[in-house]
């Protein structure tokens, strides 16, 4: 989802010579492939796009996977690009970076100040370490990398997944699935009480182009739309965009994790950046492309 944005929102700003690589194409848990993907093709500037992600469901059920396999894309493709001499990278992480009981909204400078919300911490970890990775090089060896930590994102190539997807795509495809069928409720995870924050994919591709034309980007840059939403609110949000009557069931066996995320976008914002993108229009766009994507078959689940 995001890659794809990225080259997107890079062809839009007339970068003709972008070159990506499907995950098929490229294993990235593999360093001798990583390697030599970098001698072959000797990129200028790399943009990390690529994670394990999920949702919380399937983070808490695998953290080592999302640990192990987000620990070894972040050190391969950094390190891979340091060592093929690539002067400028833009790693992408999330903002669960930050502790659990952090202030909000979540400012950059709180990172590692207390303990991680424990249901996507192999997640968080691995994006530290890749953060980290980029500060010390750019430190002690001269080169610009830089990273930008986005809040929960969503919009065009999401993954519709039931199980693993995130909240606002699984809302989509379940008032999607019960509005086609007629059901009478739709079954909703926690209490809903939880706060969170969305931005649409192509707002962060365009703060992605917007970082990497600075000279001098600050290490750690949050991005997000400073809007919060309650779950029961975006629950309504969705509810409304699909058309859907029925009624909402909240699941409080399943977990509600960290009960705030809103991160502090001041940094980003002085800097001159600011989303364009406004939920209720994300929302109508992303449930109309996933009616064609349902349509033609390609929808991701
Ligand atoms: P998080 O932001 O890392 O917690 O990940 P998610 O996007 O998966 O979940 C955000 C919030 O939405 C949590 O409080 C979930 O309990 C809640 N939620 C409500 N219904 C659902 C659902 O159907 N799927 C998911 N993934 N989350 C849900």
């Amino acid at each position: 989802m995001v890659g794809s944005a990225v080259c997107r929102a890079l062809a839009a700003n007339g970068f003709g010579n972008v070159v990506c690589r499907t995950h098929r194409e490229l294993d990235l848990l593999d360093p001798a492939a990583v390697r030599a993907f970098y001698a072959a093709e000797k990129p200028d500037v790399a943009i990390i796009a690529a994670a394990r992600v999920g949702g919380i469901g399937a983070n808490s059920a695998d953290n080592a996977r999302f640990l192990y396999e987000n620990e070894m894309i972040a050190m391969n493709t950094v390190m891979g690009a340091y060592e093929a001499g690539v002067k400028r990278l833009l790693f992408l992480g999330s903002t669960c970076i930050y502790p659990r009981l952090a202030p909000q909204p979540i400012p950059e400078s709180v990172l590692l100040t207390g303990a991680l919300e424990k249901t996507n911490e192999g997640y968080a970890l691995a994006k530290i370490s890749g953060l980290k990775l980029c500060e010390f090089l750019r430190r002690d060896r001269g080169v610009t990398y830089h990273s930008l930590m986005p809040t929960n994102l969503y919009g065009t190539g999401d993954n519709y997944d039931i199980v693993g997807g995130h909240v606002l795509p699984t809302m989509i495809r379940k008032f999607e699935t019960a509005r086609v069928n007629g059901d009478a409720k739709v079954s909703l995870w926690g209490t809903g009480t939880p706060l969170r924050e969305f931005l649409h994919v192509d707002d962060l591709a365009a703060a992605c182009v917007f970082m990497l034309k600075m000279d001098d980007p600050p290490d750690l840059v949050n991005v997000g739309s400073g809007r919060e939403v309650a779950i029961r609110e975006l629950a309504e949000l969705v509810k409304c965009a699909t058309g859907c009557p029925a009624a909402i069931e909240w699941d409080s066996s399943k977990p509600d994790g960290t009960p705030r995320k809103l991160c502090d976008t001041s940094l980003i914002r002085s800097l001159g950046w600011k989303p364009k993108i406004e939920l209720e229009e994300g929302l109508a766009r992303t449930v109309a492309e996933y009616r064609i994507a349902v349509a033609d078959g390609s929808v991701r689940l």
